[in-house]
């Protein structure tokens, strides 16, 4: 026995490979949260739209995914305080505004 019967040619094969996931790392995302542990798998799978991913890839998903809401708030927290501090300047320049107009009146009624 010569062991070559083990052996598989591949030369002169036809690919037979079709690519039915065109976007690939689209489809190993989601942002539900209703998730099942396949525990002897170590998956997760998604209740809401039937992802199944790996555990470690899960969890750096949500990890980039808490960054990103990290990043976001401390953007909104920045904007917020910008637009707190226009609404104290919008209120002394209303107050500036009304005290001229009084001063206005009152030196037309002197004329
Ligand atoms: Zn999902």
């Amino acid at each position: 026995m010569s062991g070559d019967e083990n052996i598989v040619s591949f030369n002169g094969a036809r690919s037979s490979v079709q690519v039915e996931e065109t976007n690939y790392e689209q489809k190993r995302r989601c942002a539900h949260r209703n998730l099942t542990l396949l525990e002897a798998r170590r998956m997760v799978c998604c209740n809401d739209c039937g992802l199944t991913v790996d555990g470690f890839d899960w969890l750096m998903m949500y990890h980039k995914g808490e960054i990103t809401l990290r990043n976001n708030s401390k953007h909104l927290q920045q904007e917020r305080e910008h637009l707190f501090k226009q609404v104290e300047e919008l209120k002394r320049e209303r107050k500036n505004l009304k005290a001229a107009i009084r001063r206005n009146k009152a030196n037309a009624s002197k004329l």
